[in-house]
């Protein structure tokens, strides 16, 4: 059981910090206007169930994200933090600020509002973000047509297998055999599936 316990636990930072995790990686490029796929990274990923990612992440929720939650009745203060938007430091460049809407979290926790019994009360109609997790979206600054498919296997998300995946803290579940560049292609294909049906790339 300490074995195991060891096994499945948190990567520490200096970990992380060793298989580029922090920074992200790259798991390909999706054209958006023409819909081609561009695998460039092994990658396996099949959800745990965990619910760890909506319990620890603050998470970004668009426009659209907002209007489908309320027109299945929700009302926006139950929901999103106040006063929205606010500036989040932007991930990709130094010193700049992004405006964004955040899911409110529980009252003195760190836990989505969605969250009940370890379920999304709104699965069907979730945030783009939940959706895509734990693989992010970055436009790619010499073609705006295209955007980079990133994934963070980080301290919270066990479930993700990259070639950096280390041998001594194997997430779960496993895939069966070895991960190819056909595992990315359906995961980019899933990607796209989400942007088209959010309306992400949508002026
Ligand atoms: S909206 Fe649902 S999936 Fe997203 S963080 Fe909240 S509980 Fe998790």
């Amino acid at each position: 059981m300490a074995n195991e316990e060891k096994r499945f636990s948190t990567p520490s930072l200096d970990e992380i910090e060793k298989c580029g995790v922090t920074r992200g990686i790259e798991v390909g490029k999706i054209n958006h206007l023409t819909h081609e796929i561009f695998p460039t990274q092994e990658v396996w990923f099949q959800c745990n169930s965990t619910t760890a990612c909506c319990r620890y992440h603050e998470i970004p929720i668009t426009e659209n994200d907002i209007q489908r939650i309320l027109d299945n009745g929700y009302e926006l203060f139950q929901f999103i933090v106040e006063p929205s938007p606010i500036l989040i430091k932007s991930k990709m460049k130094e010193g700049a600020y992004t405006k964004a809407y955040v899911l409110k979290k529980k009252p003195f926790t760190t836990e989505c509002v969605f969250l009940e019994d370890d379920r999304c009360k709104i699965h069907e109609f979730k945030p783009t973000a939940c959706r895509l997790y734990p693989f992010t979206l970055r436009p790619v600054d010499d073609d705006p047509n295209l955007v980079s498919v990133i994934v963070h296997p980080d301290s919270v998300c066990t479930s993700v297998h990259t070639k950096e995946s280390r041998s001594d803290q194997i997430p779960l579940p496993m895939k069966p055999g070895k991960i190819t560049l056909q595992d990315t292609k359906t995961i980019l294909q899933n990607v796209l599936k989400i942007m088209i049906e959010t309306e992400l790339m949508k002026k």
